[in-house]
């Protein structure tokens, strides 16, 4: 029986020529007989995929697809490095999606695959390396205005770090990418950074507390090319369930059950289960913020869309707060990206059992949001096809710097 086995594609950068450029890396593994064979012809067929709808499909999508056989883009021999051969296919576009199958005679019976990879454009989508690089720089850049702290691991054991940034002892906290596929990093980091610079004695009035990336083992996965949404953790865990708030009321969300081990919206095994759910508790007790934003929507954007959490649904007083944090963050949101103000408008109360808004609602009674798109907000919905461009992360970031700004401002002392 002779067979090409774990065929997987990922989106890099590689210094070619002199400069970086994007591609995609195949690796895989040819066995003959049950056994390494070496040398061997290799055959990758390609093609580009352009009819997957980013956000509604998954695997069952690629893995009904047949590969072209008119669309060779290696045909002759590959090296072999112990059992794996690697190959590197450069002539790819930034935002497009391919699927690759890889196989041993043309037109054989060999094939494997289809692996499929988006081809992510790097300034949308940061690598976790380069998130660490950028809070790392924050410290270092304004050491006597930030504090770095590790919360705690990733499944996979990824460092979450978290910054301190001014007053330690009466701050704010923003916290991004709860989910892999939505928004933090991109806009939480280089919008600190510019606070820094500009706002420096706001910052001593009131600090802040930063987490950029929280479900980051599978954001990356994300960033390296899985072509569809991801939601949970690496063990399939939605993390906005897991905490210990309500968590035995299950959500129905999206018509999923939130006690579904099969649903992306599942709670997990028993409250407080992830290591990133309690690295963010510990970050909130050591933080004991005023008011938190936690980041969410999609493919790195979001917007004004503030909501909290269900479980407050009958307490007047809390949403009362609520709605007036969510009318001034919304209008110096719209103010600085130039959209229309919403009159007398009042914060969506649909965050679910288990999720950390309402944690922070249970444990901290302070206004805790997750942060969404606004309807209304045309020019960001392109995120919704996966085709977030930089100069969209850009909007987001100074609608949300306002926004931020006038919380600090809300919360000083
Ligand atoms: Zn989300």
């Amino acid at each position: 029986m002779k067979k090409v086995l774990k065929l997987n594609a990922r989106s890099v950068v590689e210094v070619k020529d002199g400069g970086e450029c994007q591609c995609v890396k195949l690796n895989f593994q040819v066995y003959k007989d049950g056994k390494p064979n070496f040398g061997s012809k290799v055959i990758i067929y390609r093609r580009e995929e352009t009819g997957y709808v980013f956000d509604y499909d998954e695997w069952e999508y690629f893995d009904c697809l047949l590969p072209r056989e008119d669309e060779i883009v290696f045909d002759g021999e590959l090296e072999i490095d112990n059992t794996f051969c690697e190959y590197t296919d450069y002539d790819v576009e930034v935002g497009k999606t391919y699927v690759y199958w890889v196989g041993r005679e043309r037109f054989g019976e060999y094939l494997t695959g289809p692996a499929p990879v988006t081809v992510r454009d790097r300034r949308v989508w940061w690598h976790f390396d380069e998130i660490l690089e950028k809070t790392y720089a924050l410290q270092k850049d304004f050491p006597n205005d930030v504090t770095l702290e590790q919360v705690g691991n990733t499944v996979y054991g990824k460092p979450l770090v978290a910054a301190y940034v001014g007053n330690r002892k009466n701050l704010i906290a923003c916290v991004g990418a709860v989910h892999a596929g939505e928004s933090g990093p991109e806009i939480l980091l280089p919008l600190v950074r510019e606070l820094l610079t500009e706002h420096h004695e706001l910052l001593e009035r009131c600090g802040m507390a930063i987490l950029p990336v929280v479900n980051a083992d599978m954001r990356e996965k994300m960033v390296d090319g899985a072509p569809w949404y991801i939601r949970t953790n690496a063990v399939g865990v939605d993390l906005n369930r897991n905490f210990d708030a309500d968590w035995e009321l299950i959500d129905y969300s999206y018509n999923l059950s939130s006690a579904d081990y099969r649903s992306p919206t599942y709670r997990g095994p028993y409250p407080n289960s992830e290591p990133e759910v309690r690295a963010l508790i510990k970050l909130m007790e050591s933080a004991a913020p005023r008011a938190l934003f936690s980041f969410h929507f999609l493919c790195s954007i979001t917007a004004d869309g503030l909501i909290v959490s269900k479980s407050a649904k009958d307490d007047a007083p809390y949403l009362a707060d609520a709605d007036e944090v969510k009318q001034i963050y919304s209008d110096s949101f719209r103010d600085a990206i130039g959209a229309q103000r919403r009159e007398n408008y009042k914060a969506g109360i649909v965050c679910s059992a288990g999720s950390l808004p309402t944690y922070m609602y249970r444990k901290h009674g302070i206004p805790a949001f997750d942060l969404e798109i606004s309807g209304d907000l045309d020019m960001l919905m392109d995120c919704k096809r996966d085709q977030t461009t930089p100069e969209m992360v850009d909007i987001a970031r100074r609608g949300h710097k306002d926004g931020l700004i006038k919380m600090l401002e809300r919360y000083s002392v």
